[in-house]
């Protein structure tokens, strides 16, 4: 049986070192880092993430606002908007919390914010950086899996990596830092062809493709690495009595909020896997702190220190 690899601890680890950083800048300097969220409708989920990034600025020392907009606003004034943002010394780092209404374009979006300010890492300046192994900007979710993968000292040099899910937010990016670090990739979606055998070639399996529990142990090879990015809603209790074999914690959460979260993969992975990240407590934490570590990236770049 596997390990569980949990990223809390590293991701703790990596917020002390940026507030570390913002205490130092702030007696040196007497200014702090800023950040800049942008909000779009009423998704109750952006909310929740926004109100968390937040949360997490504050107890960094980190200066943050939230520009929230109703649903029915004009493209041109989120534009208009986010041009602003990228004109304001104070501010360092903008995101627009995806998904956007239907009206909105993503590119455009992401195309209008600066690539200094760029902390989500989707501008295709950015990506274009990514593809030409030069500094700049990464998505905060891949980089969280690279350096988990870093912190336990897991190589990829040389290794089978199958990713499934090429979304520009977390397939993709993944796949080109992959490659970058010299692992054999293999980038997975759903017109794959026999997905399990594939996968199952993997040293290294990473499932982004928000479904959930769908990926069992047979598409595991045994002792591979096995990265959960999923995030699922689960409400049905009788599946959470098949799928964990404690599924007392999870019961309770449904009792309380209605669901309990789960990945892409089903647990009874970790008996194949060397390690698998659990959901929750595995890469989610680790993207709000790579957000964290790239706003303070980002201030640093902009001010040549
Ligand atoms: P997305 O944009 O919906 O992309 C999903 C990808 O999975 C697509 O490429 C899709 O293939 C592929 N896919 C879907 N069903 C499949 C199937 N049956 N077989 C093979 N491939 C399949 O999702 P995303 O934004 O990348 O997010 C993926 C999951 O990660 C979600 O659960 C999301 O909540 C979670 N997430 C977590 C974090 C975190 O911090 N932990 C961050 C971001 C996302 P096609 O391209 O062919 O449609």
């Amino acid at each position: 049986m596997g390990q569980w690899l949990e990223g809390r601890t590293l991701a703790k680890k990596i917020k002390e070192k940026v507030k570390e950083e913002v205490l130092q800048i702030k007696k040196e300097r007497n200014e702090v880092p800023g950040l800049a969220a942008v909000l779009v409708g009423d998704n109750k989920a952006s909310q929740v993430y926004v109100g968390m990034k937040q949360r997490t600025c504050e107890r960094l020392g980190i200066f943050s606002e939230i520009l929230k907009f109703k649903a029915d606003l004009d493209p041109a004034e989120l534009k208009r908007n986010i041009q602003q943002l990228n004109d304001r010394d104070q501010i360092d780092g903008i995101l627009v919390q995806e998904p956007l209404p239907s009206s909105f374009s993503s590119h455009e979006v992401a195309t209008t914010i600066q690539p200094e300010k760029d902390v989500d890492g989707l501008n295709p300046c950015s990506l274009g950086n990514l593809l030409r192994v030069e500094s700049g900007l990464r998505p905060c979710t891949p980089l969280g899996i690279m350096e988990l993968l870093k912190s336990q000292s897991i190589e990829i040099k040389g290794k089978e990596v199958v990713i499934i899910g090429r979304s520009l937010l977390v397939g993709k990016p993944l796949a080109a830092m992959m490659t970058n670090a010299h692992g054999t990739v293999t980038l997975c979606h759903s017109r794959t062809k026999t997905l399990p055998q594939v996968a199952s070639r993997a040293d290294i399996l990473v499932a982004a493709m928000g479904r959930g529990a769908f990926v069992t142990p047979d598409f595991v090879k045994k002792g591979a690495v096995v990265i959960d990015v999923g995030i699922n809603h689960l409400t049905d209790k009788e599946k959470v009595k098949e799928l964990f074999p404690d599924p007392e914690k999870r019961l309770a959460d449904i009792d309380k909020k209605g669901y309990t979260l789960i990945g892409d993969v089903m647990p009874a992975a970790i008996d194949k896997s060397s390690m698998l990240t659990p959901v929750p407590g595995g890469v989610g934490p680790l993207t709000v702190a790579l957000l964290m570590h790239n706003t303070l990236k980002a201030y640093k770049s902009r001010r040549m220190i």
